[in-house]
């Protein structure tokens, strides 16, 4: 069999191997890397019932990442999906609030960007080798939060490997950013950006078109990558969630064999539901697609009118990770509802680089009518994680509370009741103030974060997480903070180059 290979959605980078696509992680062009041929599920989902998340992913991975071997497949998976998660099934499936909850949130910083982050260094690693590249690595990443310390975690120490992460050094909660300033590991970098997500997204995206860098970086035997989620090899991993979820259920039987199932994420750069849309063109019965924002709603407004639209106030909301308002990984859908015309794509997000905002036609317009979009906003995601505290006594975070509420919302406005797959995508350790004033318990010193790891402990008797546990007298390694404009400084002073 040939391989599969990717190209860029605006035509002008390869095709080139998976291997390859994961190193560059953008193409050059700035588009992003697309598989030529969306792949289907080689077996079907019944013989998966009640399979191993590993085994899932291995099967799942493979028809995407076709040059990889199966050894180097199989190493990569056993050393991402090790005893560094903290319930032996990795990822539990809990019915709360009438959808079945996915927690994606058991890994090393208790956020599900640990499920794609744990395994990218494995195979950026052997992509390597595969291609006798003698260069090092450098990952370059903007955070609004999760990504920054989970890519940290990830390529801490990991050979042939450096990683510099940028976040908005006021958009994010005081536990991630401790999470990330006392990141361990020679090879670790951390900068605080005086701006929003975006500014240091966008800073990130120039750096890695900066050719007068990439020159520097060459000749020092450097190579930038980024472990954003736009690089596919951050992509395909989370394209198990959905084939995992469903062959748990039907093991279960709360799912028959070829039933319908409907998703509900909450979003904020796009790559989680795009990866349940790659899941359902793999062959996961799934009907709707439930796209949840907080107040940055545009992609509400999108999936409401076929306008894509950044112009307007950004709003720092208690769900930090998905206040964004150019969410990547759309162009990928982009790209398939234009029926992958690239040259249609690179002119949608051209408007979008020039004029804030673009508009896609009727006809691609139609082919997103499987999904729905919905918002919550700070008040009504409050309120939904006080009433499910209160009925269940199931504690969730800001973010999956958000994607509880628009899925709530859902059904009373449709009245389906399709069985539906909700991600769970953090602990509510992760973003204590806010779950802790939802529940009418912020009792102690808002300021004191270990004082509210503790409350949120005694009053729910949800379990402390180790990732949490570790912070606590953890020393401060990463003091750096600058200007937008300074980010290039920053880079070369850290590589000394
Ligand atoms: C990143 C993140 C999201 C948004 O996921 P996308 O793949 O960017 O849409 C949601 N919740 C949490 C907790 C996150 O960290």
């Amino acid at each position: 069999m040939s391989d599969l290979l990717y190209r860029s959605t605006r035509g002008g980078d390869g095709p080139i191997t998976a291997s390859k696509a994961i190193l560059q992680g953008l193409a050059k062009d700035g588009g992003l890397f697309v598989p030529e041929k969306l792949p289907t599920l080689p077996v079907s989902l019944k013989s998966l019932a009640g399979a191993d998340y590993r085994e899932v992913a291995y099967i799942v991975m493979k028809e995407f990442l076709t040059d990889f071997t199966e050894e180097e497949l199989k190493n990569c998976i056993e050393k991402a999906y090790d005893d560094k998660f903290d319930v032996k099934e990795l990822v539990p499936i809990k019915k709360v609030g009438g959808a079945y909850h996915l927690e994606l949130f058991h890994g090393a910083t208790i956020a599900f960007k640990d499920m794609a982050l744990s395994i990218l260094p494995y195979f950026m690693v052997t992509a390597l080798k595969k291609n006798n590249i003698g260069k090092e690595i450098v990952i370059l990443t903007a955070t609004s939060g999760d990504t920054g310390k989970a890519a940290l975690a990830g390529f801490a120490d990991v050979p042939g490997t450096k990683i510099i992460v940028f976040y908005p050094k006021d958009g994010v909660s005081k536990i991630q950013e401790l999470q990330m300033v006392t990141q361990k590991g020679d090879n670790t970098a951390v900068v605080g950006i005086r701006g929003n997500f975006d500014d240091a997204q966008t800073g990130v995206k120039e750096l890695f078109s900066d050719r007068a860098l990439t020159a520097l970086m060459d000749a020092a035997g450097l190579q930038f990558s980024s472990a954003n989620s736009i690089n596919i090899g951050r992509l395909v991993p989370q394209v198990v969630y959905y084939t995992y979820a469903y062959t748990t259920l039907l093991a279960r039987g709360e799912i028959k064999e070829g039933e319908k199932i409907n998703v509900c994420v909450p979003t904020g750069n796009f790559g989680n539901i795009l990866a349940a849309y790659y899941a359902r063109a793999m062959g996961v019965p799934i009907a709707k697609l439930i796209c949840a924002s907080n107040e940055n709603k545009v992609l509400f407004d999108f999936f409401e009118t076929g306008v894509y639209d950044k112009n307007r106030e950004f709003k720092v909301t208690s769900s930090p990770s998905m206040d964004i308002l150019v969410s990547s990984n759309l162009e990928r859908l982009i790209y398939s509802c234009v029926g992958e015309d690239a040259a249609k794509c690179k002119e949608l997000m051209d408007s979008l680089k020039s004029c804030g905002r673009y508009e896609i036609s009727k006809d691609a317009y139609a082919k997103l009518s499987d999904f729905f979009g919905g918002y919550a906003d700070e008040a009504a995601t409050a309120a939904r994680i006080k009433e499910i505290y209160e009925k269940e006594g199931y504690v969730m975070d800001t973010h999956t509370a958000v994607a509880s509420k628009v899925y709530a919302d859902y059904v009373n406005r449709t009245g389906d009741d399709t069985k539906t797959v909700l991600a769970s995508t953090a602990s509510p350790y992760k973003f204590l103030t806010a779950v802790l004033e939802s529940i009418g318990e912020l009792k102690c010193d808002p300021s004191d974060e270990f004082a509210k790891v503790e409350e949120l402990h005694k009053v729910t008797g949800v379990e402390i997480p180790g990732a949490v546990k570790e912070l606590m007298g953890a020393p401060v390694r990463h003091t750096r903070v600058c200007d937008p404009d300074k980010m290039k400084e920053e880079v070369l002073d850290i590589l000394g180059i």
